[in-house]
């Protein structure tokens, strides 16, 4: 039988509900139990794929083409197993659900209430991976804070969910701050007294309290806590602010949090977590033996989440390599072609970002014209790709007006151009091509040399693509098509035969990289970015 935790979040948000989550789940997968994690968010939108970068970071997909929220990437990240669509539900969804089901009579002759018929649909929601079998243990964050108006429904669900399923079957953690106050030189337990108190209100006692700090808390505050919140004083967990996301599970293992999640859901403690792996990596990633810096020239770089899961990329590269990458965000719309040296020159690589429309869309020309002709790494993902394209049919094939027909739909050269099936397609949210596909790569190349195999599959977000007409130009050129889906011929990586490394691809490379896995096009780059750093000191 499935058992069931769910993940709240008191006093403030970003207290990192999804790295603990992720934590707990890891410790939980190294005893030994088959695990995932699923995110419930309060907010109406169908889900993230149609919300601005800016609004809610990067938007993740899944292998089954999802538009979901990039905690679901830290899930992955942390567990290297795959998460699908029914790993995040919206509001907006659980509505659109129960309205459908009300235009099909299923509620004929009923009034359609928030109680019971959204809570019961939130319910089914919360067991659809459970019922699966696949899993032991399901552990369900909820967005949001304690106490905001639109979690409210969620919140009903836990409390319902939580006395249907019988103690020991179904646990609540929730995840607080004690706050320190330098001027008192005091932690402070009484917003988490507060945090808990809405939750009693709601009907909901948790069962576990982790509690975020910049400071240790002793006893005497782990014990005061115990009895204001009605949990048991080795329930108190202490969550200190980590140097590092990786650190996480390990600093959750030092107290203990997955043995106590085990004996309250009456579940053998197995054998001890072998996190011996994790523990190497975070070896190599706290002790590099070299240094580079990557240039990440995009248009959203104001708001670092917009990239979360490229940046996180290159850390388990970084950590393969044993180098530190530091990555230097270059927003696209200040680099053009008369500044390009002093915006790059100090680079050992650069990595054009993927996004949508026209703004900073010639910066990223210009980078990648500057990195193309002075031999430095270059990596392109998605937009990244196809302004690499359109670069190199103005300044090598000479094809001046060469441009993607996103920017300009008459150009007389649309190098990239909307997919056939794309045309027809008027709504947005869930309407691009998305999640995974095959790839064929091409022996001999640098894509075959990082992968070291020929058939691979990536994840896909986008509606333009490499226009094949124009492909034998380029291939005579010296920019062949190292990888093509095997079903449509759609070029899928475009690589430079007479660059050290200059490689774009169509997918989201970034999406699949894992702690178990970093993905060898991100591993490459960081190789050839340490050569290229080797040899400007030489
Ligand atoms: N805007 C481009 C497209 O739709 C690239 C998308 C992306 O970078 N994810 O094809």
């Amino acid at each position: 039988m499935t058992k069931y935790i769910f993940v709240t979040g008191g006093v403030t948000s970003s207290l990192g509900k999804g790295i603990i989550s992720a934590s707990l789940a890891k410790l939980l997968q190294a005893r030994g139990y088959r695990v995932t994690i699923q995110k419930f968010d309060p907010y109406i939108n169908i889900d993230p794929g149609t919300l601005n970068p800016y609004e809610h970071g990067e938007c993740y997909v899944t292998e089954d083409g999802a538009e979901t929220d990039l905690d679901l990437g830290h899930y992955e990240r942390f567990l290297n197993v795959p998460t699908s669509q029914a790993n995040n539900i919206t509001t907006g969804r659980i509505y659109q659900n129960v309205i459908n089901k009300e235009r099909q009579g299923e509620y004929l002759g009923k009034t359609v209430q928030v109680v019971p018929h959204i809570t019961d649909e939130i319910k089914r929601n919360m067991r659809i991976l459970g019922e699966t079998g696949d899993y032991d243990i399901v552990i369900t964050e909820l967005g949001g804070t304690v106490g905001d108006i639109e979690s409210l429904p969620f919140i009903e669900a836990v409390r319902q969910f939580k006395w249907e399923a019988g103690a020991n079957n179904a646990i609540v953690i929730h995840l607080t701050l004690i706050p320190y106050l330098a001027a008192a030189g005091e932690l402070k337990t009484k917003p988490t007294q507060h945090s808990v108190k809405a939750l009693l209100e709601y009907g909901i006692q948790p069962d576990i309290l982790v509690c975020r700090t910049e400071q240790h808390i002793n006893m005497d505050i782990r014990k005061k806590i115990a009895l204001f919140c009605n949990v048991n004083v080795n329930a108190v967990i202490e969550s200190i602010d980590a140097s590092s996301i990786y650190s996480v599970p390990l600093l959750m293992m030092k107290e203990q949090l997955d043995k106590i999640v085990l004996s309250k859901l009456k579940l053998a403690q197995k054998n001890e977590p072998d996190m011996e792996s994790w523990k190497d990596f975070l070896g190599r990633l706290k002790n590099p033996t070299s240094e580079v810096r990557i240039g990440l020239v995009g248009k959203y770089v104001e708001l670092p989440d917009a990239y979360k899961s490229i940046i996180e990329a290159f850390i388990h590269a970084g950590a393969k390599n044993e180098c530190k990458v530091r990555v230097e965000y270059i927003p696209s719309e200040e680099v053009n072609s008369e500044n390009t040296k002093e915006k790059l020159g100090h680079l050992d690589g650069v990595l054009v970002a993927p996004g949508f429309g026209s703004r900073g869309i010639e910066g990223k020309i210009d980078a990648i014209r500057y990195v193309r002709e002075n031999n430095v790494p270059f990596f392109g993902i998605c937009l990244g790709m196809q302004c690499a394209v359109v670069e190199f049919g103005r300044n090598v094939l000479g094809l001046k007006t060469a441009n993607t027909t996103e920017i300009d739909e008459l150009t007389v050269d649309p190098v990239i151009n909307m997919m056939e099936d794309q045309k027809t397609v008027t709504t947005k949210g869930g309407t691009m091509r998305l999640g995974s596909y095959p790839c064929d790569v091409k022996k001999g190349t640098k894509a075959f040399a990082a992968y070291g195999k020929q058939h691979i599959n990536e994840r896909h977000r986008h509606r333009y693509e490499f226009n094949s007409a124009y492909l034998s130009q380029y291939e005579e050129a010296g920019m062949i098509a190292s990888g093509t889906n095997p079903d449509s011929h759609l070029v899928e990586i475009i690589e430079l035969k007479n660059h050290p490394f200059f490689v774009g691809g169509q997918f989201h490379p970034e999406l699949k990289s894992t702690v178990a896995n970093p993905h060898p096009l991100f591993v490459k780059f960081v190789a050839a970015a340490m050569e290229y750093a080797k040899k400007k000191t030489n």
